[in-house]
């Protein structure tokens, strides 16, 4: 068994024994592209984007397997709504590279509302303060749109963390986290060591760890 066909099987363990983990789907549809099965990973996209509708890169990517399915029609659905989902969220990188795909297809790129704000625009008395060390938005921090989570480290993320930097964590150094520990899922102590690396991550406090 190759190395990819062994992650591909650990990562449909993972969302078989924990199907909202939105993560392990979105990795998973990760490792089926690079597989060369984009109807596969189109279903874990779709459960991604269900699971964390706010999680824009996933659109891009359901947009991108779609297409290599050769369903266009429906690639341009994703995409459109992705483009609009990433724009109202500032997140520019998937919002332009969904619009080049959609360019690419010669389906309208739907207007964008949010413009990058240039750096002469001063920071307003609404403008939010991103607790997290090493952020690197300052200013142009904005606050996150929807709870990440229904229960107090929902709350003490979105109180202290902007989006720029939540989906940092979502997009990137999460999926590094789940899939370099290799954390073991029949495991209690997996939710630990996640948030633990999350609040590690995101700066906030490690003594208000939600009990088992
Ligand atoms: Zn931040």
């Amino acid at each position: 068994m190759s190395n990819l066909s062994d992650q591909i099987t650990q990562f449909r363990n993972m969302v078989q024994n924990d199907p909202e983990n939105e993560l392990g789907h979105y990795r998973l549809g990760q490792l089926l592209m690079q597989d060369n099965q984009p109807l596969e990973a189109v279903e874990s996209f779709r459960q991604t984007v269900t699971i964390s509708p706010q999680f824009s890169k996933a659109y891009q990517l359901l947009g991108e397997a779609l297409l290599k399915a050769g369903k266009n029609a429906e690639a341009i659905l994703a995409l459109t709504n992705g483009f609009k989902k990433a724009d109202e969220r500032g997140d520019l990188m998937p919002r332009d590279a969904m619009g080049k795909l959609l360019r690419e297809l010669g389906a309208e790129v739907p207007l964008v509302a949010k413009e990058e704000k240039s750096s002469s625009v001063p920071d307003g008395p609404g403008g939010f303060s991103c607790k997290r060390p090493g952020c690197l938005l300052g200013n142009r921090a904005s606050p996150i749109v929807i709870p990440p989570m229904n229960d107090d480290l929902g709350t003490q993320i979105m109180a202290n963390i902007c989006a720029g930097c939540w989906s940092g964590w979502l997009k990137d150094y999460s999926v590094k986290v789940i899939n370099e520990l290799r954390l073991n899922l029949s495991d209690e102590k997996r939710y630990l060591e996640y948030d633990r690396h999350m609040r590690e991550y995101l700066g906030l406090e490690t003594d208000k760890t939600p009990k088992i």
